[in-house]
């Protein structure tokens, strides 16, 4: 990343600047530091041992919520075979009725971070609030806002404040520049690591939970220069659509996919109906893969082609 003195000076700085022999580079869109003129090349988000955005696929699978150790020792062992590279589990849950199981809490971190560290993975769990900060930082390797604090201004400056990577989720109404706009927040706290996912917009459609936004993940590419996941689950509510899904958001381009596993969805204490069982999502790893490795062909039989046209 390029060393920046200044974002968003007026006429007034800018000529200054340019008087002193700086360079200024003007950069149109709202959002400076995520978008891709201020920094042309990928960002990479380093997790752990693992890369996000560097061209292979990311897999961040388990439960909606720690439910209880056995719950989440058995899908974590199940989605680490399977090939998941980060063990995921909500532990403060952003539920529409306060009736609802809202998360274990503290002892749920606690149950995340030993399953990650006996299954070797790192671990993604949500904030909801600032003042849950200290305690979820101190249990997990990625910090998730989820889409309902998209735009929660505070919550944003405060994993700013951090260099830990922030899963940062589409809210439901959320405009991509919005999107976006939040990515800068964090940014612009001081905090570069910032990762898109992309989980389903609110539209008049009801048959699924959501409406997955596919096209968002071109429009990221272009705009700017994160990383974007794509969560199938709560975009589509349904455990049946999460495969296809899937492989369309690979075919598109995504660096990666949040998915929700359940070893008992029809006990589960959260999002039951779009948790796949372990040997679905194990399924669904091969033929993602199958669908990357036909990208990645298919593009590097595209550059050997335009490289023998340029000779
Ligand atoms: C989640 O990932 O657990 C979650 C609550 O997702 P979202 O914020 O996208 O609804
Ligand atoms: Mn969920």
């Amino acid at each position: 990343m390029v060393s920046v003195r200044k974002i968003g000076t007026t006429t007034e700085e800018k000529n200054k600047m340019i008087e002193h022999g700086e360079k200024v580079i003007r950069i149109k869109v709202p959002y400076k530091l995520a978008s891709r003129a201020f920094h042309h090349q990928d960002s990479v988000i380093k997790v752990g041992h693992h890369f996000i955005g560097n061209g292979s696929l990311t897999a961040i699978a388990g439960p909606c919520c720690i439910e209880s150790r056995e719950q989440l020792f058995t899908i974590a062992a199940a989605v680490k075979s399977a090939g998941a590279k980060i063990l995921r589990g909500g532990a403060f849950k952003p539920r529409t009725s306060p009736y609802s199981f809202q998360g274990m809490g503290e002892e749920g971190l606690k149950l995340l971070r030993e399953a990650g560290d006996k299954f070797d993975m790192p671990v993604c769990t949500e904030l909801m609030s600032t003042e849950d900060f200290d305690l979820v930082d101190t249990y997990t390797d990625i910090i998730q806002i989820g889409a309902r604090n998209m735009q929660n201004y505070s919550l944003l400056k405060k994993v700013g404040q951090t260099q830990k990577p922030v899963l940062l989720k589409r809210g439901m109404s959320a405009t991509i520049e919005e999107f976006l706009m939040s990515a800068e927040y964090i940014m612009a706290s001081g905090n570069p690591n910032v990762i898109l996912c992309e989980r389903g917009i609110r539209t008049f459609e009801s048959y699924t939970r959501n409406t997955l936004d596919l096209a968002v993940v071109c429009a990221i590419k272009e705009l700017s220069h994160l990383p974007i996941l794509i969560d199938p689950s709560h975009a589509t509510g349904r455990w049946e659509m999460i495969e296809p899904i899937s492989k369309a958001a690979v075919a598109v381009g995504c660096d990666g996919l949040m998915i929700e596993v359940h070893h008992e969805p029809e006990n589960a204490l959260s999002d039951g109906p779009q948790s796949l069982k372990p040997e679905k999502f194990a399924r669904l790893m091969t033929n993602i893969q199958r669908v990357h490795f036909a990208c990645v062909e298919t593009d590097e039989i595209e550059s050997v082609a335009k490289k023998h046209a340029a000779i």
